[in-house]
């Protein structure tokens, strides 16, 4: 079973994915980070709430389709006034337009969300927030973004399958900002 994780990794950079499930080499989070990040996510969800027009908020919502063979537990969906569903994913970031890791995540969850026949799905958000600053992005869930998540899919599905490593070009701005850097073989200097 793939996870929304493992597309969202493979999508950052394969070489990711394949390190941490191939190679089976991860990061370390502490604890105090963890703390920290979920007490202020409470508060940034509560204004989306009111910014969406919510109507009901689920929480760590966990997802399996056994036909698409995907997974993935998403912390927030917030249906609106008019019963649509929107997964929402909140990041810190520095980054000032959505990043393509991050919208394959949150529309993998859209995804899911239709698939599992729990509701409808028009758009996804993410939330950004670096230093005191907050950006909303609405992406929408279209039929070719839908498409696109199930073609990542299927190329992660086969390289976990031949456990070959993936041809990609490291990207040294990338590398640097990378949780595993310290560990990969395959990072550009
Ligand atoms: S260090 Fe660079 S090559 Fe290695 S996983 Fe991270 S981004 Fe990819």
């Amino acid at each position: 079973m793939i996870s929304v994780t493992d597309l969202k990794n493979y999508v950052f950079c394969p070489y990711s994915l394949y390190i941490r499930k191939v190679l089976n080499i991860g990061e370390r989070v502490t604890e105090y980070m963890l703390y920290g990040r979920e007490v202020e996510k409470e508060r940034i969800v509560a204004f989306l709430f009111r910014a969406l027009n919510g109507e009901k908020l689920l929480k760590n919502l966990h997802m399996v389709s056994r036909r698409l063979g995907l997974s993935g537990t998403v912390e927030y969906v917030i249906v609106d006034k008019y019963g649509y569903y929107i997964p929402i994913d909140i990041k810190w970031t520095e980054a000032t337009r959505p990043r393509r890791d991050h919208v394959v995540q949150v529309c993998a969850y859209a995804l899911l969300i239709e698939e599992t026949g729990l509701g409808k799905v028009k758009q996804c958000c993410l939330y950004y927030v670096s230093r005191n600053e907050g950006h909303l992005f609405r992406i929408t869930y279209s039929y070719s973004m839908r498409r696109l998540v199930l073609k990542i899919l299927e190329e992660v599905k086969n390289m976990l399958k031949t456990a070959v490593p993936p041809r990609h070009v490291p990207d040294r701005r990338q590398c640097s900002s990378c949780p595993l850097a310290l560990q990969c073989p395959y990072r550009s200097y």
